[in-house]
């Protein structure tokens, strides 16, 4: 008996169930991708069936996370007698987004239902889901999805995490992926570069992979959103969750309203979270660059808010600039500010200076873009506070 399956549903309750969907219908996004029920001719999702019958049996719809579909569905109703078919081909259209949006999030259930996203063998996501390409680090199933995309270049399906990133670039809920930059023949990087743009132009969630920590043979496995990507610091950002408010379907925009406060939980604004959006996001919107110095090593920069988290500073980029470590914590403990009218760097009366803090810049002029002046007014004003003992 399958585990995920309540064994309480009798034959009567199925039966309900089919009623039912006669009367109400289905959601589309729960068509079956392979499979029909048949029963008095007409044809029903063998999942959404069992999630149905549920109601009559359980008095509520199934969890359809709880199960799969495919063989564990289609065995469960066979043995109250009734007939699964296959779909014939022209009855499947293969090539549409929704399939396979569908099929995607279909693997994604399945993956999570039997392996909870973890541990799992990398032939598994390889041969069985069809997810993983195996030493490439963007999947894109070419042949098949540029079917879907009707170009060259296809839609990924996964990208893969191969060694550690940099500290500020991988969270629970997001990631920000470096452009391939391999220089294969045939323009491949290029090709798989526009195949995860069309991830975000179509809206399509992919996989993102990475090594298992328990087992180096082993993979994890998540499921995102391409929200949006930077073609100067050859950068995605691939998120799960909501949308941030401060976005326009998932990419920061100049037009939105600005907010230098932002509510969190209070356990997200006491911890020193990572953050890959707002990282992407400044360096996205300033460039890769100490705003105050010439360092731009990577790993050796970060974002730092000007209003801080712990003041519940928003996450918007235009609270944010880019620094090198030794900068974003002189900034942070306020050993130097940034006017708001003029962008010139302030240091304290009594030092250190400019030049103790090697500073080599007048003014953050050389930003391609400026902070918020609210942002910088709420720095400036805290310096002085900070410093008028001193
Ligand atoms: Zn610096």
């Amino acid at each position: 008996m399958t585990p995920g399956i309540p064994r309480n549903i009798r034959k009567d309750h199925i039966i309900s169930a089919l009623s039912t969907i006669d009367q109400e219908g289905y959601p589309k996004e729960h068509e079956s991708i392979r499979y029909s029920l048949v029963y008095e001719g007409r044809k029903y999702p063998p999942v959404w069936v069992i999630r149905t019958a549920n109601i009559f049996a359980n008095k509520e719809p199934l969890d359809t996370s709880l199960y799969s579909g495919g063989e564990q569905s289609n065995n469960f109703l066979r043995k109250f007698g009734f007939r699964i078919v296959k779909k014939t081909h022209s009855e499947v259209d293969h090539t549409s987004f929704d399939f396979e949006t569908m099929s995607r999030e279909r693997i994604w259930r399945e993956i999570q239902s039997k392996y909870k996203g973890q541990d799992i063998p990398a032939h598994v996501l390889r041969d069985t889901y069809r997810i993983y390409g195996g030493a490439g680090r963007i999947w894109v199933d070419r042949e098949r999805t540029s079917k879907i995309s009707n170009d060259a270049s296809g839609i990924t399906v996964s990208v893969f995490q191969k060694d550690t990133p940099y500290r500020d670039d991988f969270s629970e809920s997001s990631i920000v992926f470096p452009y391939p930059v391999t220089n294969r023949r045939g323009g491949q990087d290029g090709l798989e570069i526009t195949a995860t743009k069309n991830a975000k132009k179509f809206n399509i969630p992919v996989f993102v992979i990475t090594t298992s920590k328990k087992d180096p043979t082993r993979r994890d496995v998540k499921k995102g959103f391409v929200r949006d990507w930077d073609d100067t610091n050859q950068t995605f950002l691939i998120e799960s969750g909501k949308i941030p408010e401060y976005t326009k379907d998932g990419s920061f925009s100049e037009d939105n309203p600005f907010s230098l406060n932002q509510k969190r939980k209070r356990s997200l604004a006491s911890r020193n979270e990572m953050n890959p959006r707002f990282s992407f996001d400044v360096f996205k919107r300033y460039g890769r660059c100490c705003a105050v110095c010439s360092m731009n090593v990577g790993g050796l920069l970060s974002a730092a808010h000007i209003k801080p988290v712990s003041e519940n500073g928003s996450d918007d980029p235009r609270n944010g600039i880019p620094f090198c470590q030794n900068h974003r914590l002189a900034f942070d403990t306020f050993c130097f500010t940034i006017h708001p009218g003029s962008y010139q760097i302030v240091t304290r009366e009594h030092g250190p200076s400019k030049k103790d803090l090697e500073i080599q810049v007048e003014d953050i002029s050389k930003l391609k873009a400026l902070p918020d002046k609210f942002a910088l007014q709420w720095h400036y004003k805290r310096f002085f506070l900070q410093n008028k003992d001193r």
